[in-house]
């Protein structure tokens, strides 16, 4: 389906709430909007028209009356993007954002931005033959680091090399022919899970993204909050500590420096090399190298060692999400990003931080979870993001 204009903010909230709970019938779609009669029938008619909405099959019968329920026209075809450091995933969505085709291959963000987006293009494209669409909708793309959202651009020198200032949104929208909005990471993820995980139920919550990269998505009173510049939630250089380790972006003590991946790995080819985990140096010696995985490998089995690393990560994860949740009173924190199996480690640590160092008030009824979208939030959010753009009102 191709450009989707709204006439009106009635148009925008219908299509988001068919977009969200799916298809509708007219009286449900009338008592959640609260339009009279008169309007609502006038606007879907109008929507029907314009081939964005279109009927779907009989509603149960109220009151004796059947009428038919609507939804978000058949054809409309999202695509959501996620550049990570080493990959890039494309997914296609229908109108209300269910993944109907998937791809992920492996990409080096440090080969620099026209490799990468080169393909992305292919991948985009070749997922939208895939499903029979002419044409998309509507792209969104998250790029693993801050991006200035009103200019499509990347704002990272540090976490993208040769990145910086190059304009993503631009040379994406002239190869794919579509909107195109770009946005960072941990705030796609935290729009993914508000439309299809946990984040669903909540109005304001936390998004905690570990990994290579540390992040966090902030959605406040139903909306993604980006703040002033677009740089709401990048906590990855939170100073921790002022004689840390060196971080990415050349000062010290970093919460990054701590507690992302290469933080952890760097630990474990110490505690390797210097024999206090005879776990992690069978790895190392079998392996060339460690990776996470190996780490939440070793603790899980039982190694000292491993666990006392991990553990000190968690507290240290503990400590900053114990000043962001006093800061913000989330309703809850969801934590992705995690290597598999390390995510269920940390998260007791982390719990039993968050629970003894914070206020009763602020978390004595916020869950703290882990993620159980995975990396497919991103997708979704990344789809999100184009959604909002191309469902809001002219
Ligand atoms: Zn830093």
């Amino acid at each position: 389906m191709a450009l989707v204009r709204l006439e009106n903010a009635h148009q925008a909230r219908l299509v988001r709430l068919l977009r969200d709970d799916g298809p509708r019938s007219r009286v449900e779609l009338g008592d959640a909007l609260g339009l009279s009669r008169s309007t609502l029938t006038s606007e879907l008619d109008r929507l029907v028209a314009h081939g964005l909405v279109e009927v779907a099959g009989p509603a149960a019968s109220r009151g004796g009356r059947r009428s038919s329920r609507l939804r978000l026209s058949g054809g409309m075809r999202f695509a959501g993007v996620v550049v990570a450091p080493d990959r890039i995933r494309v997914a296609v969505t229908d109108g209300e954002l269910n993944v109907l085709a998937e791809a992920t291959e492996p990409s080096d963000v440090g080969d620099g931005p026209e490799p990468v987006i080169g393909r992305v293009v292919d991948l985009v494209e070749k997922l939208r033959a895939e499903v029979g669409a002419a044409e998309l909708t509507g792209v969104g793309v998250a790029l693993p680091g801050p991006v200035d959202t009103e200019s499509g651009t990347s704002a990272a020198p540090a976490a993208l090399p040769g990145w910086q200032r190059y304009p993503v949104r631009d040379a994406l929208t002239a190869e794919l022919r579509c909107p195109v909005l770009v946005d960072n990471d941990a705030n796609l993820l935290a729009l993914g899970e508000q439309h299809a995980g946990i984040g669903r139920t909540f109005d304001d919550f936390l998004y905690l993204k570990l990994g290579t990269a540390v992040g966090s998505g902030l959605v406040l009173g139903g909306a993604l909050y980006r703040g002033a510049t677009s740089s709401a939630g990048d906590i990855a250089h939170l100073p921790l500590g002022e004689d840390g380790p060196v971080c990415a972006c050349g000062e010290t003590g970093c919460f990054e420096a701590y507690c992302g991946d290469a933080a952890l790995v760097r630990s474990a080819l110490d505690a390797a090399r210097s024999g206090r985990s005879a776990a992690l140096a069978d790895r190392l010696a079998a392996a060339g190298s460690l990776t996470v995985r190996d780490v939440a490998a070793a603790a899980t089995a039982g190694d000292p060692e491993a666990q006392t690393l991990v553990r000190d990560a968690a507290r240290r994860i503990g400590r900053v999400l114990v000043g962001l949740v006093s800061f913000f009173n989330p309703g809850i924190v969801v934590i992705g990003g995690a290597a598999d199996g390390l995510g269920h480690i940390l998260l007791a640590e982390i719990r039993a931080v968050v629970y003894r160092r914070s206020a009763p008030l602020a978390t004595g009824t916020m869950p703290v979870v882990l993620s159980d979208l995975g990396e497919r939030a991103g997708l979704v959010g990344a789809a999100r993001l184009a959604s909002e753009h191309v469902f809001a009102a002219a």
